[in-house]
């Protein structure tokens, strides 16, 4: 039988891992002191070798696909570090997404939570004018003062965990920035290019100011920055959650909506938009031709790839004096391999001094909803992080991802701690006139 083809205990009807993929590791094992669920708990079987092994043997039909791997496929923070470690280029992360696809339809939760699940995932998320609609009371409610009241009356500890994290770490909530941003931002001084924007939903509606930003910067750069209303979510949560072809349709979507356009590039400042944006070559492999799926994949920059080869302009930055440190989020170090790139735009800036933190790539225990659903292991990832980034004294922490910046900020704050938290491309619009 091809490889290829071979399911196993695996379904047929969804989407399984290629076998092909989990006879690369050759258990050699030198992913494992890069694993941060490995580093929790110790199991074998919470690593990445013991990921695939797990997968490999359903594939091989010799094991049935048990509740122990959807536990793995779900806690598995597919940070990817494993990847960057592993010298037969095993993507357990990427594996261990894929099987919870299989999950849904191997271990079924309760109808309920599968509706709320599809609810979220194929109405509010395909439609970003859905989205907005969701975050109406959410604005509201911030608004009103209502979480100040119940963040200080501490009625949310009453509740579930996840519930009162998610609202202290809520960042205070404007107008999205997708009703904003005008289609066409031109170019300043010299044009040197035009560029498409991909605003990330999450940039939309929690970090406005960083995305408003971005534009400001490609453009003082010398971009004109086209930024198409139309576009949709990137489909990096329909991903995480094992909604393979939901990302999908919104992946021929967006590909359609952006090749249409007459650009250089096509930017983005989330990193774990770009990553998903990337991985549409792998993802529609069988459904779009091959040409323009290249195409699409080499148009798709994180910012600061895209500045780094460019070149940034750096003769009218204003200076900084401050101390920063940079956390590299998974998707853009491990999943996009960009660490050089935001350093170098960190040290163009004048007066800036970089303070390198230990273990910058190690993930800070976000990963989506990662932190909400294993909240307790999710602390302990993240103090581990608070840990180092309190050892370089810094006055700012730097990284470039929403999540990162959701999950540390919020981690910042609850230990009491004097970083303030912010996005590459604001400390690069503070420096920017
Ligand atoms: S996943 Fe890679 S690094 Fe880990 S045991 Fe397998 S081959 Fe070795
Ligand atoms: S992706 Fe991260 S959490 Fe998952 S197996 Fe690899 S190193 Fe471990």
């Amino acid at each position: 039988m091809n490889p290829k083809e071979q399911h196993g205990n695996f379904s047929p009807e969804k989407d399984a891992p290629k076998y092909a993929d989990l006879l690369q590791c050759m258990r050699c094992g030198f992913c494992l002191p890069t694993c941060p669920t490995f580093a929790l708990t110790g199991r074998e079987r919470s690593s990445p070798r013991g990921r695939v092994a797990l997968a490999r043997a359903v594939a091989e039909g010799t094991f049935e696909f048990t509740s122990a791997i959807r536990e793995e496929a779900f806690f598995c923070l597919d940070c990817r570090a494993c990847t960057s470690a592993c010298p037969s280029g095993v993507r357990a992360g990427e594996l261990m997404e894929i099987c919870r696809t299989q999950a849904h339809q191997q271990q079924p939760q309760p109808k309920w939570q599968t509706a709320c699940r599809d609810m979220i995932l194929q109405k509010m998320l395909t439609d970003p004018k859905h989205l907005e609609r969701a975050m109406l009371p959410a604005r509201l409610y911030q608004k009103l003062g209502l979480q100040w009241l119940l963040r200080n009356s501490r009625i949310l500890k009453l509740g579930p965990q996840w519930l009162d994290k998610a609202t202290a770490m809520l960042p205070p909530l404007g107008q999205p920035l997708r009703q904003q941003l005008p289609e066409l931002t031109p170019a300043r001084g010299k044009k040197r290019g035009r560029v498409a924007f991909f605003l990330g939903c999450v940039m939309s509606l929690m970090y406005a100011e960083v995305s408003q930003q971005t534009v400001r910067i490609l453009s003082h750069q010398g971009f004109d920055v086209l930024t198409p209303p139309a576009q949709k979510c990137c489909g990096a949560p329909h991903l995480s959650e094992g909604d393979r072809q939901t990302t999908r349709q919104l992946a021929i979507h967006n590909l359609e909506l952006f090749l249409a356009l007459d650009v250089d590039a096509i930017v983005t400042d989330c990193a774990g938009c770009g990553s998903a944006l990337k991985d549409y070559e792998e993802l529609l492999e069988d459904q779009q031709d091959t040409h323009k799926l290249q195409l699409f994949r080499n148009k798709i920059k994180d910012i600061s790839e895209f500045l780094s080869e460019t070149g940034l302009r750096t003769e009218e930055l204003l200076p900084i004096e401050q101390a920063v440190t940079y956390h590299e989020p998974c998707h853009l170090c491990h999943a996009q391999g960009i660490s050089r790139q935001p350093r170098e735009l960190i040290r163009a800036i004048p007066g800036i001094e970089l303070r390198e933190m230990k273990e910058a790539s190690w993930c800070c225990g976000s990963a989506a909803t990662w932190g909400l659903k294993f909240d307790a292991a999710s602390q302990q990832v993240l103090d581990r992080k608070l840990a180092n980034i309190a050892a370089t004294d810094a006055d700012l922490l730097v990284t470039a991802n929403p999540g990162c910046q959701l999950q540390l900020d919020w981690g910042i704050r609850e230990a009491g701690m004097a970083q303030k938290v912010i996005h590459l491309t604001e400390l690069l619009g503070r420096a920017t006139p």
